[in-house]
């Protein structure tokens, strides 16, 4: 069997996990693969794609800050990445990109499957409106959530993501500067990036969360840490990183590249071991 070339494309890139999950998956299925970590900034993305379409590249992961742009450079792309406008998963068929998005499926099988949450009925804060928070708002809605208040730094992202949403009754846009005026919220997810800047903490007002308020971060390693503290400090039931979720959707964009499904909870338990030495780049 040859090896087919898969990557993960993203700025930066250095740190990525991806490569690391997809060998140990590789390995798990008895699939020959190889799987590198690209450096592409945004100007040169569609470039870098494009070369490594030529050499040979049967499908990519797609990180920050890319995953918009990749959505716009696929032919076709799937109905749920339609849904996001953001793509984290391409696959090359017939000369073309098709795109789709995995992050969604694999934050709310990390919440419901391994965390044991139940996510039907629940009023939930999205805090970030970037290609994270698009792929995993859709998910969260179909998975029965009660509500979604999307607030982002920059509200006009906050707004197109909720006018993607088509759901007028369950999603709406606020500002930051009102978050103190939201009332509380049971789940509570934070999609930014803004954990990355190690020289701020995260605050917000304290009246968001309730005695049952589960905090999630979609960042792991150090990145997680200023909104898993400001979490845990306010009350938090529960403060869950995006550990099982990167494990997660990786599961899911090898199960679309190779149509086997991976088993997860050993490369979970392998990653989690390591964990206080992870930065973030997924
Ligand atoms: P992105 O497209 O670059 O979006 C970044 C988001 O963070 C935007 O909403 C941006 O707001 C916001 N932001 C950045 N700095 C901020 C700050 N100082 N204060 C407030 N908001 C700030 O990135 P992405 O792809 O959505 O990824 C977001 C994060 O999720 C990343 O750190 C990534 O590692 C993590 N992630 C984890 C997984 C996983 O599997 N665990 C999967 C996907 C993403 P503006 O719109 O105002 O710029």
């Amino acid at each position: 069997m040859s090896t087919a070339r898969f990557a993960v494309f993203g700025h930066p890139i250095a740190q990525s996990l991806s490569p690391r999950i997809h060998a140990a998956f590789g390995r798990q299925c008895g699939i020959p693969l190889e799987y590198t970590a690209i450096d592409a900034p945004p100007d040169g993305f569609a470039a870098a794609l494009e070369c490594f379409a030529a050499d040979g590249g049967r499908g990519c992961n797609v990180t920050l800050p890319l995953k918009e742009i990749a959505f716009s450079l696929c032919t076709q792309a799937s109905s749920r990445a339609q849904r996001a406008g953001a793509c984290n998963t391409l696959t090359r068929r017939d000369g073309q990109w098709h795109g789709d998005t995995t992050d969604g499926a694999g934050l709310v099988r990390d919440l419901t499957g391994r965390q044991g949450l139940d996510l039907r009925a629940r009023r939930v804060l999205l805090l970030g409106a970037g290609g994270a928070a698009r792929g995993v708002a859709p998910a969260l809605l179909d998975a029965g959530i009660g509500e979604l208040v999307v607030v982002n730094r920059t509200p006009e992202r906050a707004d197109a993501l909720v006018d993607a949403l088509g759901e007028p009754g369950r999603a709406h846009s606020r500002y930051w500067e009102d978050l103190r005026e939201l009332g509380d919220f049971e789940l509570i997810v934070n999609a930014t990036s803004a954990g990355r800047d190690q020289s701020s903490g995260f605050t917000a007002p304290l009246s968001l969360v309730n005695s049952r308020s589960v905090a999630v971060d979609l960042n792991y390693g150090e990145a997680a840490i200023p909104f898993l503290a400001w979490a845990r400090s306010a009350g938090c039931l529960e403060a869950i990183d995006g550990l099982g979720m990167l494990v997660e959707q990786a599961a899911e964009a090898f199960e679309l590249w190779h149509g086997v499904r991976p088993l997860t909870d050993a490369v979970y338990a392998e990653l989690r071991e390591r964990d206080k030495t992870l930065a973030t780049a997924d």
